[in-house]
C-alpha cells in the first residue's frame, strides 16, 4: 500500500490517499465529498482496513477517504469556502445559481483547491475503469454510466434501489462529471444516513468488496 497526499484543502490540510496496486484495472473509491457524511468516510476507511489485511483483488486501487477534509473536520457538509465540492465540479451543466444555501456551487466552476486536485487525478488517470463516491441521504445507489454489473452485489446485499436519478438536479456533482462526461461509471452510494454505526462495516463495506470482485471481472 502506498500513502500520498492526493491534495491539500482550503484550510492547507493534507487530503490522503492510499493505492493498493496489484496491477489491473485502476479504481477510485471516494468518501466525505461531504464532511457531515460520516457514513461515507467510515465504509471508505473500512476498504482500507480490509485491504490491508487481505488483498485478493487484481486492481489498481486508490481510495480517499476524506476528500472535503475540512468538512469532515467541522462536521459540516461544505467546504472551509463554504462550497459544496458535489455542485462546483466543471460539468457542461454547471451553473453558480444557489438553488438553497448548502448546494452552494461557488461562482466559477472548479475555484476550489479538493476539485482541482480531483480534476488533475482524473486527468493523468483518465483510463479509471470505475468510480465509487460514497454519501449518505435515503438509501439509493444512483448510477453514471453503465454500472448495472457492479451495483448488482451492493443491490442484493442491501435492498437499495438502484437509479439513475437522484430525483432532484445536481449540476456540477461527480456523478455528471467522471459517469457521464469522462465516460469512467460513477456509483454515487447513498448509505442510509444515521444507521447503526457497526453497519456500516458488517453490511456495507462487505458489499463494496463483492462489487470489487465484479469490477476484477469485467475490467481486467
Ligand atoms: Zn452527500
Amino acid at each position: 500500500m502506498q500513502t500520498f497526499v492526493f491534495g491539500k484543502s482550503v484550510n492547507q490540510v493534507p487530503i490522503m490517499g492510499y493505492t493498493f496496486n496489484n496491477s489491473g484495472p485502476k479504481i477510485l473509491v471516494v468518501g466525505g465529498v461531504h464532511g457531515n457524511e460520516w457514513e461515507g468516510v467510515s465504509a471508505a476507511k473500512g476498504i482500507v482496513a480490509s485491504l490491508l489485511e487481505n488483498n485478493p483483488f487484481k486492481l489498481n486501487i486508490t481510495i480517499i477517504p476524506e476528500f472535503n477534509i475540512d468538512g469532515v473536520i467541522r462536521c459540516q457538509r461544505k467546504n472551509a469556502n463554504e462550497i459544496d465540492l458535489n455542485r462546483n465540479l466543471p460539468t457542461n451543466d454547471w451553473t453558480s445559481e444557489v438553488h438553497k444555501e448548502k448546494y452552494n456551487p461557488g461562482t466559477s466552476p472548479n475555484s476550489e483547491p479538493e476539485n482541482k486536485a480531483f480534476v488533475d487525478w482524473i486527468n493523468k488517470n483518465s483510463d479509471t475503469a470505475f468510480i465509487y463516491t460514497l454519501h449518505s441521504w435515503e438509501p439509493i445507489l444512483n448510477t453514471n454510466g453503465n454500472c448495472d454489473k457492479v451495483v448488482e452485489p451492493i443491490a442484493k446485499a442491501t435492498g437499495y434501489k438502484v437509479s439513475p436519478s437522484i430525483g432532484y438536479p445536481t449540476p456540477g456533482c461527480m456523478g455528471t462529471y467522471t459517469g457521464l462526461e469522462k465516460n469512467i461509471p460513477t456509483l454515487t452510494y447513498e448509505i442510509q444516513r444515521d444507521i447503526e454505526p457497526s453497519l456500516i462495516q458488517s453490511l456495507h463495506v462487505p458489499a463494496i468488496l463483492k462489487s470489487l470482485e465484479v469490477c476484477q471481472d469485467i475490467y481486467s
